[in-house]
């Protein structure tokens, strides 16, 4: 498996993907208090006619940022429009789509940090003022001219808002953090998304498949999807405790939701650097992955549970991931 497979919903045909995902407030699982605030805000602009505040959604992959994005447009009664930074290489490209923007709209721009800064500064005052600052031409020739913008609101998501300048992030008014879920809710989003594919699963076999799943929707719907298959193949009539031991077997993820990358990560700390301190490019050198793979997608989990720390002379492996692994330090 290759890491960002991890975040894919592979497999998943988009039609199904697309009615697992929530599209209300109310079938969002999870982060109460987050809903809650998002709630009043929603319903404060609606009563005003005005367009929501510009909100900032940070957290590791696969947490709902592109879901609640959806959610706002939704619930706003809105049209949703998205795109990518990587996908935005001149400042004509975000021209084009805030040009083409409806009062009101919300425009998504996932993976924010990754925004070339010349295409940044017309986001200032797009954002602020709703004009759009561009140049016309190029040399002495050149000019600048001035477009109105109808009213948006930005969703903007990024993993990690330490890669944010500091004048993009003020624009925000609303900042939301995606954390990592209990095992509780993710059983809830497991049972539910087994509901709208049409399959069985036992309270046991929600709560272990919950306990592997990196307190990652995304990461349980994958594993639900796999879960299916294999109680297909055995002629189950529904998924159980065992089927999700097979599985996760099968696909060499242990109890805790630890894969062979992740092993392969702690692993090279343990051999290659006696268990850390050791700087990240030295980790991705190693390993063969960019280093903000590293930070984004195996390091925040493993964190989380303690197996891992940063240090400020690096990372280090930690007695728990040591026993984790069956290790004497
Ligand atoms: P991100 O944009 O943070 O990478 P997504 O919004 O694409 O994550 O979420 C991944 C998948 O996980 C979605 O397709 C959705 O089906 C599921 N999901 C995410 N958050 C929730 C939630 N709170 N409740 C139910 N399902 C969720």
């Amino acid at each position: 498996m290759n890491t960002n497979d991890r975040f894919l919903d592979a497999n998943i045909p988009d039609d199904m993907a697309a009615s697992i995902r929530p599209k209300t407030l109310g079938d969002f699982i999870g982060h109460d208090s987050l809903k809650q605030n998002l709630s009043v805000f929603i319903s404060g602009a609606r009563s005003r006619g005005e367009a929501m505040d510009h909100v900032l959604l940070y957290g590791p992959p696969g947490l709902g940022k592109t879901t609640l994005a959806h959610i706002v447009a939704n619930e706003l009664g809105t049209n949703f429009r998205a795109t990518a930074a990587p996908m935005l290489t001149k400042q004509g490209d975000l021209a084009a789509i805030l040009t083409s923007l409806e009062p009101m709209d919300v425009l998504f721009i996932d993976e924010i940090h990754r925004l070339p800064t010349a295409i940044e500064e017309v986001l200032y005052s797009a954002m602020e003022d709703f004009k759009l600052d561009i140049m016309l031409g190029e040399g002495p020739s050149a000019k600048s001219v001035r477009i109105d913008l109808p009213p948006f609101t930005l969703v903007g998501a990024t993993t990690r808002t330490g890669l944010l300048s500091n004048p993009l992030r003020d624009r925000f008014g609303i900042d939301l953090r995606l954390t990592f879920y209990s095992p509780a809710d993710l059983a809830q989003i497991i049972r539910r998304s087994a509901n709208i594919l049409g399959t069985a699963i036992d309270g046991d076999a929600a709560l272990v498949l919950a306990g592997a799943a990196r307190g990652t929707p995304r990461i349980a719907n994958r594993l639900l999807k796999r879960a299916r298959d294999f109680a297909a193949a055995t002629g189950a009539a529904q998924i159980t405790a065992d089927t999700i031991r097979t599985t996760l077997f099968q696909l060499h993820v242990d109890g805790r939701g630890l894969d062979e990358i992740d092993r392969e990560y702690m692993n090279a700390i343990i051999r290659h650097y006696a268990g850390g301190p050791v700087g990240i490019d030295n980790l991705a050198a190693a390993l063969s992955e960019p280093a903000d793979t590293i930070e984004d997608v195996i390091e925040p989990y493993l964190m989380q549970l303690g197996f891992v720390q940063r240090t400020p002379r690096g990372r280090i492996v930690t007695d728990a991931g040591y026993q984790h692994l069956g290790l004497e330090k």
